[in-house]
């Protein structure tokens, strides 16, 4: 009689980065647990509606975002590279215009402004804040230019009072990418408030986050409100009149169910992130690493980034203890083989470019449990005591 195969030949390996780690950077699964009863309740609640598109789901999570932030309209997107492409669509920016905005951010941010076939036009970044420096945003202001799209990188804002003066006296539009501060402020007002519009997303990782796709952009300016609720499906002003041209990047109904079981939770979970960035601060102090500024405490630490002209040796030495670390980005996006063509080369952005050899993310998602990072300062504090000796 024939054997069969011994049942695990025939099971695949779960990939590394799925179970490997001793302490991942996030864990969905965990994330879902936490909240799963009112995960679950969203998803059926959608699925015995039947009601798949916009609608009330859209409408309630609309509603309760711009209520959170302070902002008057909520336009539901697909994404948050969608949010700062439709305002920007809104805002009538084309091919032939510049939009001024930094090379250390997500390709996403540039995706959104080709998207529109203006031109992005680079700044380099404020050491100390890793946002874009305002000190040099003038210098590159022409006849051309259109909008500002400043990022709040790891949820740190940039400096908005003063990007809001230089858009002032030269007549642009703002749009703050706010994709990873939700929850944010600047001086007291929530990010997303200061600028014409700002886009957010709710990409899983992201602080109030979806599982899977979704982003919102937010202005109190009725009349942009309505351009971009047209312009996020086929420019329709109702059904089956377009009246301008648009796309289709509506947020889905499943994503707004699960985003109105998640808001409720996102200052508890921006508040979890900022005790741990507290411990970070605490127990990584006197290394020779630069520990992030906290903003006034108004840093919402989307990401603890900390830099060291040891990265690479410090990754993989944390990587060996499976510690899961990020390089939020490897390569600035002037340097992307993809935007090549924008006619950038090394050197025009000093900082952006140095600090990128630097920078390591630390686990920070608010699932992290204290255990867990204790592993993390325990094993860093390691790493650099070995070279003492
Ligand atoms: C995530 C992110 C985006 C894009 O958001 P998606 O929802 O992934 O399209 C844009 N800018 C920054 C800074 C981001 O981190």
């Amino acid at each position: 009689m024939r054997k069969s195969a011994p049942k695990n030949r025939t099971r695949r390996a779960a990939p590394p980065a799925m179970t490997g780690w001793v302490v991942p950077l996030n864990d969905f699964k965990r994330k879902y647990r936490e909240n799963k009863k009112a995960i679950d309740r969203a998803i059926k609640r959608v699925l015995e509606s039947g009601w798949f598109i916009l609608g009330p789901e859209v409408k309630a999570f609309e509603e309760s975002f711009a209520k959170y932030l302070g902002a008057r309209h909520a336009i539901g997107v697909h994404s948050g590279t969608d949010a700062i492409a439709v305002a920007l669509m809104a805002l009538g920016v084309k091919a032939g215009d510049d939009v001024i905005t930094v090379a250390h951010t997500a390709t996403p941010t540039i995706a959104a402004i080709r998207q529109t076939g203006a031109t992005p036009v680079f700044v380099d970044i404020d050491e100390a804040t890793l946002a874009i420096d305002p000190g040099l945003i003038e210098a590159k202001i022409t006849a051309r230019t259109k909008a500002i799209v400043p990022v709040h990188l790891y949820g740190h804002p940039a400096d908005m009072s003063t990007i809001m003066d230089i858009a002032g006296k030269h007549r642009l539009a703002v749009v703050e990418d706010c994709a990873q501060a939700s929850g944010a402020s600047w001086r007291g007002k929530k990010l997303g408030t200061w600028g014409t519009i700002g886009a957010f997303s709710f990409y899983s990782t992201k602080n109030l986050g979806t599982f899977g796709d979704g982003g919102a952009a937010v202005t109190d300016d009725p009349a942009l409100a309505e351009r971009m609720r047209r312009i996020r499906q086929y420019g329709e002003s109702e059904r089956y009149k377009s009246v301008i041209e648009g796309i289709n990047s509506r947020l889905q109904v499943f994503q707004a169910a699960i985003l109105n079981a998640n808001i409720p939770h996102l200052d508890r979970w921006n508040r979890a992130r900022k005790r741990i960035a507290a411990r970070y601060q605490k127990g990584l102090a006197g290394l020779p690493l630069v520990l992030p500024s906290d903003s006034n405490g108004e840093h919402v630490w989307h990401l603890f980034v900390v830099r060291t002209d040891r990265r690479d040796a410090l990754k993989s030495y944390l990587a060996d203890y499976r510690i899961e670390t990020g390089i939020h980005y490897p390569t600035p996006v002037h340097l992307q083989e993809a935007y090549r063509f924008l006619g950038y080369k090394k050197g025009d952005l000093p900082v952006t470019e140095k600090i990128a050899g630097e920078i390591l993310s630390l686990p920070i998602s608010p699932e992290l449990t204290a255990t867990e990072q204790q592993l993390v300062i325990k094993t860093i504090r390691q790493f650099f005591a070995k070279d003492e000796k």
